[in-house]
């Protein structure tokens, strides 16, 4: 008889996107033909860029035509695209090889498929509050999992110490919920940690492109000794609206080994074993993301979500409210007023000012207290839950 994953039995519920969809539906039913102002999603409103439209439909074209017709594509990427990703880190400085970017299906099916590289009895450290795959995917991995808290008197990001001891160390900056930022020598400190304890970092990069300050690293491979110790998991979700289209990419540099095995030879040889490649069509219209006109469009479209950010971080202030993010990061974390809980704070805003945000406390138990906004709403939403946020006390 076949035996079921045990692990899959300590998984936490996750009542947070039930729970508000629950408490939204009933508002709804409540007071119909209200307008709810939407600030908890986390998925992009803005339609793709045109020069990635254009080359989807070039893309389709080809598949029409006998001369042009793509199959199976190599399974770490088509080397068109991993040489376009790997050129736009060159521009930026960081040497990136062509072979050492793998073309995934987005961030979260990599998050969970790249733990098949570290044997179970690794521990995991997430800092918290998390996105809550970390923890989940270890979970079913039955990793015994380190639980670092962050907080306000660090400003959700925590120095390496004895507390944060483990064999992979998930950072995620942007950081989704905090919105908060490691600068240089922050992220160094990580770095040198990970490289005297022979820790793994991951390094979640899906919010790097709403870095503004030069001095705030967009990758972690910018760092000295990063090779030694890093995987970086990087997303055009939010970069280029496609959450729907679905790509995303992971840098495994050649010199990160352990015990004399290269992890970059162990993912091709993962993926050469697990996939059969990305979509022919979404690579193509990938690839023109990282042309100067793709480019170019692609800010124009962030700049858009970066000025949202703006006009709730000018009503926070001006309500008096403590928040961290909303600055190289398109979410806001913000202390819910007058010492109330994140699902009061979520009730309150819904039945007094029609606003719908994500209490902190599901991304972990030190995410009480708090709650997260999203920039990635229309403006009008946005300018609107402004002005009625400006009104509350911090
Ligand atoms: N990592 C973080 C921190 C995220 O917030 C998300 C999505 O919201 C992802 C990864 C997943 O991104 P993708 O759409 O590429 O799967």
């Amino acid at each position: 008889m076949i035996t079921p994953n045990k692990n899959y039995a300590n998984l936490k519920d996750s009542y947070l996107f039930a729970r508000i969809a629950q408490k939204v539906a009933a508002y709804q039913d409540a007071h119909p033909g209200v307008h709810l102002l939407r600030m908890g999603i986390g998925d992009v409103s803005l339609p793709l860029c045109p020069a990635v439209i254009d080359a989807l439909h070039e893309a389709v074209n080809d598949q029409a035509t006998k001369e042009r017709f793509e199959g199976y594509q190599p399974e770490c990427g088509t080397p068109f695209l991993r040489h376009a990703i790997a050129a736009h880190y060159r521009a930026r400085g960081v040497d990136v090889a062509d072979d050492e970017v793998f073309v995934s299906s987005g961030a979260s099916d990599e998050l969970g498929d790249i733990l098949d590289l570290f044997d179970r009895s690794s521990s995991a450290l997430v800092i918290e509050p998390a996105y809550p795959a970390y923890v989940d995917a270890n979970v079913i991995a039955g990793r015994t999992i380190v639980h670092l808290p962050s907080g306000r008197e660090n400003g959700f990001l925590p120095e390496p110490t004895e507390d944060a001891l483990a064999d992979l160390l998930y950072i995620c900056s942007p950081n989704n919920p905090t919105g908060a930022v490691f600068g240089r020598d922050q992220l160094q400190r990580w770095v040198d940690f990970a490289n005297e304890h022979g820790s793994l970092i991951l390094f979640d990069a899906a919010y790097e492109a709403f870095i503004e300050d030069d001095e705030v690293p967009h990758s972690i491979m910018e760092l000295p000794g990063a090779r030694t110790c890093a995987i970086e998991i990087c997303s055009l979700s939010k970069t280029a609206g496609f959450t729907g289209t679905r790509l995303g990419y992971t840098v495994v540099p050649k010199e990160l080994e352990r015990e004399g095995m290269s992890f970059n030879s162990m993912w091709v040889r993962n993926r050469t074993t697990k996939t059969n490649g990305v979509s022919y069509i979404i690579q193509r219209g990938a690839a023109a993301v990282f042309t100067p006109e793709g480019q170019r469009q692609i800010q124009e479209n962030l700049r858009y979500y970066k000025d949202n950010a703006r006009i709730l971080m000018e009503a926070l202030d001006a309500a008096g409210i403590w928040y961290c993010g909303g600055k190289n990061a398109p979410y806001l974390w913000l202390k819910c007023p007058d010492g109330v809980d994140s699902w009061e704070f979520f009730d309150y805003l819904l039945q007094q000012k029609q606003i719908v945000g994500t209490p902190g406390s599901g991304f972990g138990s030190c995410g009480e207290g708090y709650f997260r906004f999203s920039t990635f709403g229309s403006r009008e939403d946005t300018k609107e839950a402004a002005s009625r946020l400006a009104q509350l006390r911090g």
